[in-house]
């Protein structure tokens, strides 16, 4: 892993431009499962559950949509070493955006600027209403729930209330997207950083990145597709690897 990392921080010292793509992968040493390791996600609850078609046709669908909501905001996760790592690329200048598939808000609470950061899928700080797209703070919602309201629509036009994340086969938010292929398009590095790069479109961008000219790098516990197509690959823990990157930018900034 040694050369890998000194290759890593170098790309990133040279670099003006650094992107960062993060996935479920990032946020699992903070505890919250990734969807598809073994003990993932998706082997407590039915994927079909999370498509939008099911969410508004099956009351019960929503329900387990809810308990999930609630796992994730109630266990109150923490950043972990790798967030904490991107922070400080960010510090160093060296941060052009953080593009994240993960709804967690794990960069936010780590230190990561607003503008930097991406969030491809939405987050899980808040709901919206599916017909007049009224944002209510989540915890507010679950409270609701708590009280009674085990299928909460919204009070002001009656629509379904959802987590304001992006279910499967919901259409992807249009500027996110945009900020996020523009700044695919225009770093010098990429680096992808705990994800299976399986959801697409999100795992759109490292192509767009690499055929623009950039190096692409990954850091992912287990192989994925792409990585014939990158320039350095880790198969190792995100923490432990962008604790030693971050390091060694510091040691030769
Ligand atoms: P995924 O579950 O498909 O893949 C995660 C990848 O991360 C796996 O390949 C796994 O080997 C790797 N990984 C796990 N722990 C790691 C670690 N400590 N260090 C490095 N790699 C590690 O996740 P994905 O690619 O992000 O899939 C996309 C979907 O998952 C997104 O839509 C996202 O919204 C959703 N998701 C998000 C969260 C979250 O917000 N924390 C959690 C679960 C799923």
């Amino acid at each position: 892993m040694k050369n890998a990392v000194d290759e890593i921080a170098g790309l990133i010292i040279e670099a003006n431009k650094v992107a960062l793509f993060t996935g479920a992968g990032v946020s699992t040493e903070s505890g919250i499962s990734d969807f598809r390791s073994p003990d993932g996600i998706w082997s407590r609850y039915d994927p079909e559950d999370f498509t939008i078609q099911r969410f508004v046709a099956d009351k019960e669908a929503r329900k387990r949509n809810w308990q999930l909501r609630r796992e994730l905001v109630s266990a109150n996760y923490q950043p972990n070493p790798a967030h904490h790592a991107i922070v400080e690329l960010e510090k160093l200048g060296k941060l052009s955006c953080v593009i994240t598939q993960n709804i967690d808000g794990l960069h936010h609470a780590a230190g990561n600027s607003e503008e930097k950061i991406i969030e491809l899928h939405g987050t899980i700080k808040f709901t919206k209403c599916l017909k007049c797209d009224d944002r209510l703070l989540m915890v507010d919602v679950l409270k609701r729930i708590d009280e009674g309201e085990e299928d909460p629509h919204c009070k002001k036009c009656g629509g379904l209330i959802k987590a304001a994340t992006i279910s499967f086969g919901e259409a992807m938010p249009l500027d996110e997207m945009r900020r996020a292929e523009s700044c695919s398009r225009e770093c010098d590095i990429f680096i992808v950083i705990g994800s299976s790069l399986l959801v697409y479109p999100a795992a759109s961008m490292p192509i767009v990145a690499k055929q623009a000219g950039a190096k692409l790098v990954i850091i992912n516990y287990t192989p994925t597709d792409m990585d014939p197509q990158a320039d350095i690959v880790i198969h190792e823990k995100a923490g432990k690897v962008m604790e030693a990157v971050l390091e060694k930018v510091k040691q030769n900034f």
